[in-house]
């Protein structure tokens, strides 16, 4: 790796891209969750240490406007590329070029250049590669998930394309950069997608720490109109790897395996959208999909299914929990574990990807296999009722979390990027194989 030299040009101005969904979309949709949380924080935190982020998106909506500031030195530009309304992101990838080319074309008209191209999931990714030759500039590619790690756990129905798995090997021999964001991330790159180790950097992802702190857990659970006994508090979209039909096979087997002195666990799920106005008939179709198999399981009336939750009141749902899960199969950040642990809330998780590193077993979080809803029911069981252990756990998972600052994070996507503009001038890069 080149060392950064210290008449180096500074990094001045940045641009993002996260193609398939805008950083400020509602969260808990099918494609708006860890992502779009991330672009977001990463681009405040960079344009708070003085640098200039621009956000490229997809457009999807007649009515955004080309370009909103959304902080000092922080905007997000609507790019035209294919119809300007929500298409399945599996039909985005032709649509790559005119991507590429309005964002050159804004450039244009802004008479701006970038030093750095950062793309975010591996449309993205390949958007970026078509810039290049524009700018001349480094690229840094994040992969976000992996089409091989989910295929992996994946049923029949929920394979990512051939055409996202060459891609996403394709991009290892084209990027400058690849940032990871767990050690099990950087070995796949190595071993599955045959990177370097040299060009991989290792930055985990961050977490907002003066928004998720820890909140009396009587006052929240009275502020927020929740039920007194055992909650159980589940955020995530609703998508297979999510492992929700573990959640829910794993919670009957809870409810079922005491008689929690006449006061059963509620489950607590934020994910998916609801339409206020609309009430219960508002669901989107795949909540109404989850209801259902609650429903089938006869679990329905323990758990409360609230929809999606604005970041700002999230801090308060963490509190009010006893404890926080994460059953899924497969997750690269892990931000909601995360979040959870930075309220102070013990965690029971998945021992995959990011979790592992994230959550220490028995001190800031019970991990468990995946899929095992017997594992998860006798861990959520623990986190209910071992009073030792959880205040343990409670201490432990604040602590954990102060690891993940923003401050650090943001300061290290830094450094991932001067050391590459301090390199050699990217060579253009012949796409087609
Ligand atoms: N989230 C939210 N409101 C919701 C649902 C999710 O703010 O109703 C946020 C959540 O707080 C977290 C992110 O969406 O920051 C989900 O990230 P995670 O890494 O856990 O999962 P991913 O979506 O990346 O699979």
């Amino acid at each position: 790796m080149t060392e950064p030299s210290i008449d180096a040009p500074l990094v001045d101005r940045v641009a993002m891209l996260s193609v398939h969904t805008s950083p400020i979309a509602e969260l808990g949709g099918p494609d708006s969750g860890g992502m779009n949380v991330y672009v977001n924080e990463l681009g405040r935190w960079l344009a708070r240490t003085g640098i200039n982020v621009d956000i490229f998106t997809r457009r999807t909506d007649t009515v955004t406007p080309r370009v909103l500031e959304l902080d000092d030195g922080l905007r997000l530009i609507q790019i035209e590329a294919g119809p300007p309304h929500r298409i399945h992101k599996d039909e985005l990838f032709c649509h790559m070029p005119d991507f590429a080319s309005d964002m050159a074309y804004f450039a244009l008209q802004q008479g701006v250049r970038y030093d750095v191209v950062h793309g975010h999931y591996w449309l993205s990714g390949w958007a970026a590669q078509l810039l290049k030759e524009h700018w001349h500039a480094p690229t840094v590619h994040m992969y976000h998930t992996m089409a091989h790690l989910k295929n992996a756990v994946a049923n029949g129905e929920h394979r990512e394309t051939i055409l996202r798995l060459q891609i996403e090997r394709r991009l290892v021999d084209i990027a400058d950069g690849l940032v990871a964001a767990n050690p099990h991330e950087r070995k796949e790159m190595i071993d599955r997608l045959g990177a370097s180790p040299d060009q991989i950097h290792l930055v985990p992802p961050g977490v907002d720490l003066e928004l998720f702190q820890p909140h009396d857990q009587q006052q929240a659970r009275a502020e927020l109109g929740l039920p007194d006994g055992p909650l159980v508090l589940f955020v995530g979209r609703i998508d297979p790897v999510k492992g929700i039909d573990t959640l829910f096979d794993g919670f009957k087997r809870l409810c079922e395996s005491r008689d929690w002195d006449g006061q059963p666990p509620t489950l607590l799920f934020i994910g998916g959208t609801i339409d206020e106005d609309r009430g219960e008939s508002g669901m989107d179709e795949d909540l109404r999909q989850v209801k259902a198999d609650a429903e089938a399981l006869g679990i329905e009336d323990r758990i409360m299914f609230l929809g999606s939750i604005s970041r700002e009141v999230l801090p308060l749902y963490y509190s009010a929990a006893d404890v926080c899960t994460v059953p899924s199969r497969y997750e690269s950040f892990g931000l909601v574990a995360v979040e959870a642990m930075a309220c102070g809330t013990p965690i029971v998780a998945s021992r995959v990807g990011g979790l592992q590193f994230t959550i220490q077993d028995q001190q800031s979080g019970i991990l468990v296999p995946h899929s095992d809803h017997v594992a998860l029911a006798s861990g959520l069981e623990r986190a209910l009722t071992d009073e030792a252990l959880v205040r343990k756990m409670t201490a432990g998972a604040r602590r954990a979390a102060i690891r993940y600052s923003w401050q650090m994070v943001s300061s290290s996507v830094v450094d991932v990027y001067q050391q590459l503009v301090d390199g050699p001038v990217p060579e253009p890069v012949r796409i087609a194989r």
